[in-house]
């Protein structure tokens, strides 16, 4: 469903990615994880094209998004993104938030928007907050606002980038429950994540990245109690 066929980034002289190549299937849930600078984010920018890479290719369902001329705004509808900072429009109620790029980019009516919107913020548990604004929400509440909002352009993959990393540790849990009952459901999701007891429960496959190459990719079990390589278990010697 998305295929990556080496990846390289290259800000200015510096490669930060180096030639990745990786399959994601429909329905399947990738962790990605390694240490700060390592290129995580930089990977998952690639896929949705936030980056282009240097060299390389995306494809998504059989299509070559990085191909010359293809329309980066179509490719965000299929591919949803959350951030570690929840960037969330401040001057808008909870449910505009949610409602507003189905309108803008989808044309689609307010009345629908908004009641798309409602089901998505009973989903995340936040029917209470749809008239508040973002200032009013704690971390938690603005982390499953963007995840709402994300789902309300119906992509079919979703990116998380340190979805719970900015947050205080009492919410980490709320936000990642969420992100759970999504992988439940079938969504192809590629989370980058420092919480390893969730990297190891949720996904179906972990990417292991250190300065900017992928090191290893194994099911988690593996991955997490026999890595195949010494930088990996440096890695999870200092993390677990
Ligand atoms: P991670 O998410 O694993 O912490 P990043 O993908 O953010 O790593 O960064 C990888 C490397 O690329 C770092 O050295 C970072 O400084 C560099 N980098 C990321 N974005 C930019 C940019 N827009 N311009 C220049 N360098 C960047
Ligand atoms: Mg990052």
């Amino acid at each position: 469903m998305i295929k990556a066929e080496n990846i390289t980034k290259k800000f200015g002289k510096q490669t930060v990615l180096h030639s990745i190549s990786t399959t994601i299937k429909q329905g399947e849930v990738v962790a990605v994880i390694g240490p700060s600078g390592s290129g995580k984010s930089t990977f998952l920018r690639c896929l949705n094209l936030l980056e282009s890479p240097t060299e390389g290719k995306v494809w998504l369902n059989d299509q070559e998004i990085t191909a010359p001329k293809r329309n980066k705004l179509a490719v965000r509808k299929h591919i949803g993104m959350v951030f570690q900072h929840f960037h969330l429009f401040p001057h808008m109620t909870v449910l505009d938030n949610v409602a507003y790029a189905p309108q803008k980019v989808k044309g689609i009516s307010k009345q629908e928007a908004h009641q798309t919107a409602k089901k998505l913020l009973a989903k995340v548990g936040l029917t209470d907050k749809e008239q508040a604004y973002p200032n009013r929400l704690s971390g938690g509440q603005k982390q499953r606002v963007a995840i709402a909002r994300a789902l309300a352009m119906e992509p079919e993959t979703m990116l998380f980038d340190e979805p719970t990393s900015a947050l205080d540790p009492e919410m980490v849990k709320e936000v990642l429950e969420v992100i759970k009952d999504l992988a439940n459901t079938g969504m192809t999701m590629i989370i980058v994540t420092h919480e390893m007891n969730f990297a190891k429960e949720v996904a179906d496959r972990i990417m292991f990245l250190d300065q900017g190459r992928l090191i290893e990719e194994a099911e988690p079990t593996a991955f997490f109690h026999e890595p195949a390589t010494e930088r990996a278990k440096d890695f999870l010697a200092k993390v677990l």
